[in-house]
């Protein structure tokens, strides 16, 4: 049975909890990955059958709340961003919440001004064992608000135990994402550790586990991706992957077959490579595949919600870039009837595009957010889109197949 968290009623949503909990009621083990479709007549729109808060978002929205309720009085604050979702980290600044450092490490407010008395919020993503340290030595709480989601946590607690056998962890990774530099920091403490970002890094450091390439040419690939004192003829010998958990797990599984078959060429016997497949995160799983089915309508264009520096929204933004034009937009204020204002990622630009509705009837259009972004947010958008076409049918008819097969839960 999923937990129910207590989150701000304000992050709700009347249209798709309609939806979700339809869904949930008539495929609990979201077997069913076809996307939801809210028929408007001209405009039809198509709703991915899983996006929005995972367990982990949910699990530290809920703890970072209960700080400012119980502790009115005090100073708060989040290490860092909790999530990577601009409104709700700007929500908890207008309840008084300070952020410690930005989510690229850079220090906003100096650890030299926290008390014992403070509150600091740990995000989702964790922390590593270096700031934890820090903090604790300055009488700082870091136990009680500390939202670190339970599936990074199983991720360093396997990269501990792999470590403990004398294997090597390789993370598939954004080297400078916070989630990244937590689980090095965690895994470095028992294993050599290097972070690769893709498959290309994959296949280079496969030459290197084969013999084709040289140490030196390691050092110069992997310049300050590797742990000090990665020795790479002493420490590819014996490997694992694990991921940061919002790399698009295709790409992770990818990697690891580009690893394992390169220890497996290199040594021509088991016991070189240890699977940790276990420990890809449920959520960005499903999220991914449910993009991907509802990437098989037929669709005009996507809209992908989500902070432009959420790392699994723009792993879901990739895989819809591929099939149809898909704009990466914050949320409805960046769209209008003949511009919208979206993040080109790869590229990494703010762009704006005009025109972006095409000019016949009716228009399909896929819509799925992010882990980190609330529901409501999607409703605005679906509202503003579905407000730009005429003789639309009401939402109540759009919806009005969910009705009919909602349970209440409970
Ligand atoms: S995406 Fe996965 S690992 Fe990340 S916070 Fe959500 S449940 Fe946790």
């Amino acid at each position: 049975m999923p937990r129910n968290f207590d989150i701000p009623k304000f992050y709700r949503s009347p249209i798709i909890s309609v939806i979700k909990t339809a869904r949930m009621a008539a495929d609990p083990r979201k077997k069913d990955l076809v996307p939801s479709l809210l028929d408007f007549g001209p405009v039809k729109v198509w709703i991915a059958r899983n996006f929005g808060f995972c367990f982990g978002v949910e699990n530290a929205v809920e703890i970072a709340y209960r700080a400012i309720s119980e502790h009115p009085d005090r100073r708060l604050f989040m290490l860092s961003e909790m999530i990577h979702n601009p409104q709700v980290n700007n929500d908890l600044r207008r309840r008084g919440m300070q952020f410690l450092r930005s989510s690229t490490g850079d220090q906003l407010i100096s650890f030299d001004t926290l008390t014992p008395e403070d509150i600091v919020v740990i995000p989702a993503f964790g922390t590593t064992l270096e700031i934890k340290e820090d903090l604790k030595d300055r009488g700082v709480d870091v136990r009680t608000y500390d939202t670190t989601c339970p599936f990074v946590k199983k991720v360093w607690r396997r990269s501990e135990q792999i470590g403990d056998k004398n294997y090597t962890v390789i993370i598939h990774g954004k080297r400078l994402h916070e989630e990244s530099r937590a689980s090095f920091s965690h895994a470095s403490k028992h294993a050599p550790v290097i972070v690769i970002r893709d498959t290309d890094d994959a296949e280079d450091l496969g030459k290197v586990i084969r013999g084709e390439k040289d140490r030196a040419y390691f050092y110069e690939r992997f310049a300050e991706c590797y742990s000090d004192g990665f020795d790479p003829d002493r420490d590819l010998e014996r490997i694992g992957v694990v991921n940061q958990t919002t790399m698009l797990v295709t790409e992770t599984l990818a990697v690891t077959d580009i690893l394992r078959n390169a220890v497996y060429e290199r040594y021509q016997e088991d016991g070189h490579f240890v699977d940790t497949s276990d420990t890809l995160c449920y959520a960005t799983h499903e999220n991914q595949e449910a993009a991907r089915v509802m990437l098989e309508q037929p669709l005009d264009l996507a809209l992908v919600v989500g902070g432009y520096n959420s790392s699994n929204t723009s792993q879901i933004v990739s895989l819809c870039g591929t099939v149809v034009p898909t704009y990466f937009i914050r949320g409805a204020d960046e769209i209008g009837l003949n511009r919208i204002h979206h993040y080109d990622y790869p590229v990494m630009e703010v762009r704006t595009a005009v025109d972006w509705i095409p000019t016949h009837r009716p228009v399909s259009i896929a819509i799925t957010s992010g882990a980190s972004c609330p529901d409501m947010i999607v409703d605005d958008v679906i509202r503003k889109v579905v407000a730009f076409f005429e003789d639309t049918a009401s939402f109540a008819d759009a919806l009005a197949p969910y009705e009919a097969v909602s349970v209440p839960v409970g």
